[in-house]
C-alpha cells in the first residue's frame, strides 16, 4: 500500500488489515514534509502507513516535532509490539494512542495486548507513553538501561540476543549501545525488516561512546549478516534525496529521501565508525557525529582565541610602555 493514511482512515484500516498480504519490500511512502511556517500549516500531526497486513509506520509531522520521529507498530497473533512512542506527551496535539489502540485488532471482543517498547531512553523516543499509562492491556517498557535488561532478560548485557514473541510473530532484540547507553534495535522475522531507532538512520548518528557504539555496530553486522534483512528503518529521516541534512530543529523536509536503509548499510557500519575521526565524518547515507567531542574543540578553539587576544594586548601595553620609557 503506497499511499500514506491520516488517523481519519485508520478505522477504514483496520477492516483492510490481516488479509494476508506477504510483506512489502523497502517502503516508498511520501511523508508530509511540515512547513517552514508552521502557523499557516494544514497537514496533521500524525501519519500512518501501512507497511504490510500486520505493520504500521506511524510519523509525527516535522510541524508537530521538528524531530518528525517514525514509529513502529507490530501486530502478532497475540500480542502487539510498539516501538517507541514519540516526541510528544499530550494526545490534543498528538493522537498517538487512539490512533494506535485503533490499529490493533480485536479478538472476542478484546483488543490484543499492546507493548510500548523504545529503541532508547532520548525524550523524543518515549515521551507519548504517557498517552498510554492508564490504557488497559498496555504494559510499557521501562527505558533506562537496568529496566531494558531486566525487561528483556540480558544477562550479559551487551552481548545476547532476546526474543519477544508476539505470536506467530518473533522479534528479536539486539542491545546496541553507543548512541545512548541502553540503546536496543529490534529484527522483525516476519518483514525481516531491522528497527534501528537512532543507532542508524538516513541523518546523523550522533555518537555519545564511540568504542561502545562500533562494538555494537559489529554484534549487529554479525547478527544480519547471515539473515535476510528487507530495510532498516530508523527513528528519523535527516535527508534529502541529494543527500543533504536538514538543518537542526528544521520543521520543513522538502523532498525527502526514502526512509529506509539497506542491510549494506548495516554491514557497511562497523568500518564506519573504526574510521571515524571523532568529529564528524560523511557517508553515503549517514553522517556521523560526535557533538560533545565537537562541543569540547569549539571550547578549546575559543580559549586559544581568548588566551591570543590576553596575549596580543600585553604585549601592545608592554611595547607601549617600554617606547615610553626610552622617550
Ligand atoms: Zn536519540
Ligand atoms: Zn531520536
Amino acid at each position: 500500500m503506497k499511499e500514506a493514511i491520516t488517523g481519519a482512515a485508520v478505522l477504514l484500516l483496520c477492516g483492510l488489515a490481516f488479509a494476508g498480504e506477504p510483506p512489502t519490500g523497502p517502503s516508498d511512502v511520501r511523508w508530509n514534509p511540515g512547513a517552514e511556517d508552521c502557523a499557516t500549516s494544514t497537514q496533521p500531526p500524525l501519519q500512518v502507513h501501512r507497511l504490510d497486513a500486520a505493520t504500521f509506520v506511524l510519523r509525527q509531522n516535522p510541524c508537530a516535532s521538528f524531530e518528525a520521529n517514525l514509529m513502529y507498530l507490530l501486530v502478532g497473533d497475540e500480542r502487539a509490539l510498539l516501538i517507541d512512542s514519540g516526541a510528544i506527551a499530550d494526545p490534543a496535539s498528538m493522537p498517538l494512542a487512539s490512533t494506535v489502540m485503533a490499529l490493533l485488532p480485536q479478538r472476542a471482543g478484546v483488543r490484543l495486548p499492546l507493548l510500548v517498547a523504545h529503541t532508547h531512553s532520548h525524550r523524543d523516543h518515549r515521551e507519548g507513553d504517557a498517552q498510554f499509562a492508564s490504557l488497559p492491556g498496555v504494559e510499557i517498557a521501562p527505558p533506562d538501561e537496568q529496566g531494558v535488561r531486566r525487561r528483556y532478560g540480558f544477562r550479559q548485557w551487551p552481548d545476547g540476543v532476546a526474543q519477544l514473541d508476539l505470536g506467530g510473530r518473533i522479534v528479536h532484540v539486539l542491545p546496541a549501545p553507543g548512541h545512548n547507553d541502553n540503546h536496543i534495535v529490534f529484527h522483525d522475522e516476519r518483514t525481516r525488516a531491522l528497527f534501528t531507532g537512532d543507532f542508524l538512520l538516513p541523518g546523523r548518528l550522533t555518537v555519545d561512546d564511540a568504542h561502545a557504539f562500533e562494538a555494537s555496530a559489529q554484534r549487529v553486522a554479525a547478527f544480519v549478516r547471515d539473515r535476510p534483512v528487507s530495510q532498516v528503518l530508523g527513528g528519523h529521516v535527516e535527508l534529502d534525496v541529494d543527500g543533504n541534512l536538514y538543518p537542526h530543529g528544521a520543521t520543513f523536509h522538502p523532498r525527502e529521501r526514502d526512509m529506509a536503509l539497506t542491510k549494506a548499510d548495516a554491514l557497511a557500519l562497523p568500518a564506519a565508525l573504526a574510521d571515524f575521526n571523532g568529529i564528524y565524518a560523511t557517508h553515503a547515507n549517514f553522517v556521523i557525529t560526535n557533538p560533545k567531542r565537537n562541543l569540547a574543540l569549539l571550547a578549546g578553539a575559543v580559549v586559544l582565541v581568548l588566551a591570543l587576544a590576553i596575549w596580543g594586548v600585553v604585549r601592545l601595553l608592554r611595547r607601549r610602555r617600554a617606547a615610553r620609557a626610552s622617550a
